[in-house]
């Protein structure tokens, strides 16, 4: 999201508020660090594909609240947090399209949840990657540990 005072694309979500007929965004430029804001209409929202077929739309509470969840009692600020969603946001709003499988989402988030911290990483993966035993987590450890070698 374009800053209308300097132009940089760099912002920060500082507030998300429904209104009647869209959502509107309170953000902060990390630049010049002044505030705008947003507004998106609701024929503009993007339906998420779930596994089992239903769509359901984007939902920028829930993403920010399973980053939560993974970064319990970790040492992450709520900035790197929401850096996260914004940045995962951006990312397929910039893709144009009406509907998104839900993968796309999970595997965008799993990739900076493995650069942010390496448990709220492995976290995320017994969910998301449904891996079912310790097996299959000793696999995934070991794939993170080769990464981070
Ligand atoms: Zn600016």
């Amino acid at each position: 999201m374009q800053c209308p005072y300097c132009g940089r694309a760099e912002s920060r979500v500082v507030d998300t508020r429904a209104t009647g007929d869209g959502i509107r965004r309170r953000r902060e430029c990390q630049t010049c660090r002044k505030r705008f804001t947003t507004s998106e209409q609701i024929s503009e929202a993007l339906l998420i594909v779930k596994r089992d077929g239903r769509r359901e739309p984007f939902d920028r509470h829930k993403l920010l609240q399973s980053i939560r969840l993974a970064c319990a009692k970790r040492p992450i600020a709520m900035a790197d947090i929401e850096r996260i969603v914004d940045q995962i946001e951006e990312h397929i709003f910039s893709l144009g399209k009406a509907e998104l499988r839900s993968e796309v989402i999970g595997q965008q988030l799993l990739e900076k949840l493995k650069a942010l911290d390496p448990l709220a990483y492995i976290r995320f993966a017994i969910v998301y990657l449904e891996l079912e035993d310790v097996e299959a987590l000793r696999r995934e450890l070991d794939r993170l540990m080769t990464d981070r070698r």
